[in-house]
């Protein structure tokens, strides 16, 4: 890696340094770094044509498309920022997300266009909207108008380049101010620990309105190795990459693994090129853990971060996958902080750290952290210690050894006669049950006990769930007051496209009128 400290000077040196090589490929296409570069420069060069100067946003609401990146490069060059829209949103929160970013140009893939159309009176800062791919592509039209500008915003490295949104699991998505100095010691961090170098082919297969897409695309390309893009994670796409591209990275959340694995021919695919398959952003399922162990084994990395971290900051190597009895309980674990981050637990409530074992909130300080949310002062405060320390909002512990465990977020945690319930404990004992494909514990009401756990399950193909024997196998397993104490099924699990199950929705018909306690 360069020493520049900001991402637009990053990618011109590596493009002046290896014209012809492959920078990004995208299906059929593929663009060498000049190619990509000279993209950028006629994005930049169309943003200040259009009128944007330092400071403002745009905003990307689309599927994975190279553009997305070109347009976030070229916001490094001009100071602006791209808000990368969660594309799953609903209409009324995709007015919000634009709105609250106060984007002037909206870019838009094919897929979104008529809801574009049917919200476009609503969001009044946006000026151009740009029609990405399909048959109405505007886009390339857009750049070809445009002569490559080279010139540079004189960029701080405090300076905000990208703007993803937090999904909103926790209550409405605010804005990550990410930074370059934050996205590039992650790239340095994350591709320390991994072995990232300009050799590597890189699959992003994630959405880049997620660090899991966008943070992983940047540490590549400041690498100067090579993307390819999926525009959507479909199961055998995957596969179908890592074997043709000969990928060496890619980064999958635990959700896509489990359908990969259910892909017949998963076992016979071709991976010998993989080196390192890192997988995180939600817990991992023991069963699916298993089977991934089987089909890449020595290549499963766990890694544990946020989006207000950048992504990465912690991670479990392939020498902790080990089954045998000694380490099994590693399996469990986030692993150890990766290079460059600090990590502690503390009690939530006074801030101090607790002892090891003990449980707490994870907390987080490394060089990676946001500037703060966007234009959301005291939710900043309240997430960034004057200290510098990020309140993850994660329950957890750490061990004699240094390994940290997620147990739950905290706002899960189920609070049953003053007990502290990690519905995750639960969660990992019925998905072995062979009736479970898939569950979620989450606390609802009760006049005894405050709250007390109940599973939401998804019956295995072809298998009959029943409440009462399940709840008899917890009991063989766990403390009583950890047993759910009923059962709901259906058919599947509502989460959002980083894999997490989404709890406020799964307990909001319980909670109806009531207000629900958390630390
Ligand atoms: P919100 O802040 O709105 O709830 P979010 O939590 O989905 O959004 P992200 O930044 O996308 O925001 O996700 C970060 C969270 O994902 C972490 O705080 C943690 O709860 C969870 N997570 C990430 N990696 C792992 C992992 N390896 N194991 C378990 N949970 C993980």
């Amino acid at each position: 890696m360069t020493d520049q400290t900001d991402f637009a000077s990053i990618v011109a040196d590596i493009a002046r340094e290896r014209p012809d090589d492959i920078a990004l490929t995208y299906y059929d296409r593929s663009w060498t770094w000049a190619q990509f570069v000279e993209r950028i420069q006629r994005n930049a060069a169309a943003q200040r044509a259009a009128g944007l100067q330092p400071g403002d946003r745009v905003a990307v609401l689309d599927l994975n498309h190279p553009s997305c990146l070109e347009t976030t490069l070229a916001c490094a060059q001009v100071g602006t920022a791209n808000a990368i829209v969660n594309f799953r949103l609903a209409p009324p929160e995709i007015i919000y997300v634009i709105n609250d970013a106060q984007a002037k140009i909206l870019f838009v893939g094919p897929e979104f266009a008529g809801a574009v159309a049917q919200i476009r009176e609503k969001i009044p800062t946006v000026q151009t909207v740009v029609h990405v791919g399909g048959e109405n592509d505007e886009y390339e039209a857009w750049l070809a108008a445009h002569e490559p500008d080279p010139e540079h915003y004189p960029a701080r490295p405090d300076d905000c380049f990208v703007q993803l949104y937090t999904s909103g699991t926790t209550g409405f998505p605010k804005g990550a101010l990410l930074t370059h100095r934050g996205m590039l010691s992650h790239a340095r961090n994350v591709a320390t620990d991994f072995e990232l170098g300009p050799e590597s082919r890189v699959q992003v297969a994630m959405p880049l309105f997620h660090v899991g897409g966008t943070s992983y695309a940047l540490l590549t390309l400041a690498q100067g190795a090579r993307i390819s893009m999926l525009r959507v994670p479909d199961p055998v796409a995957v596969w179908d990459m890592l074997e043709r591209e000969r990928i060496t990275h890619t980064f999958l959340v635990p959700a896509l693994l489990a359908t990969m694995m259910q892909v017949p021919d998963a076992e016979e695919r071709d991976v010998s090129a993989l080196q390192a398959l890192s997988y995180g952003a939600s817990p991992m399922p023991l069963p699916v853990l298993r089977q991934c162990l089987k089909v890449f084994p020595g290549k499963m990395h766990q890694v544990y971060g946020m989006t207000e971290a950048c992504g990465v900051v912690s991670s479990l190597g392939p020498e902790d996958h080990d089954e045998s009895p000694e380490k099994a309980h590693r399996l469990l674990s986030a692993g150890k902080p990766i290079h460059g981050v600090e990590m502690e637990v503390r009690d939530p409530a006074t801030g101090e750290p607790v002892p090891v074992g003990s449980p707490g909130e994870i907390w987080v300080r490394t060089e990676q952290l946001m500037a703060g949310y966007w234009q959301k002062p005291d939710a900043t405060e309240s997430a960034i210690t004057p200290d510098g320390w990020l309140r993850s909002g994660d329950g957890g512990y750490m061990d004699a050894d240094g390994y940290f465990y997620v147990t739950d977020r905290i706002k899960d945690m189920i609070i049953s006669g003053g007990e502290n319930i990690y519905p995750a404990e639960i969660e990992r004992v019925l998905v072995e049950h062979p009736t479970v494909a898939d569950v979620a514990v989450i606390g609802v009401p009760d006049d005894k006990w405050g709250e007390v756990p109940k599973a939401i399950v998804v019956p295995a193909p072809g298998q009959t769930v029943d409440p009462d024997e399940l709840i008899a196998y917890s009991r063989e397993h766990l403390a009583s007051f950890k047993c759910p104490k009923s059962v709901e099924i259906i058919d599947e699990l509502p989460r959002n496209p980083s894999g997490k199950v989404l709890k406020k929705d799964l307990r909001a018909k319980y909670w109806e009128g009531r207000e629900r306690q958390v630390v």
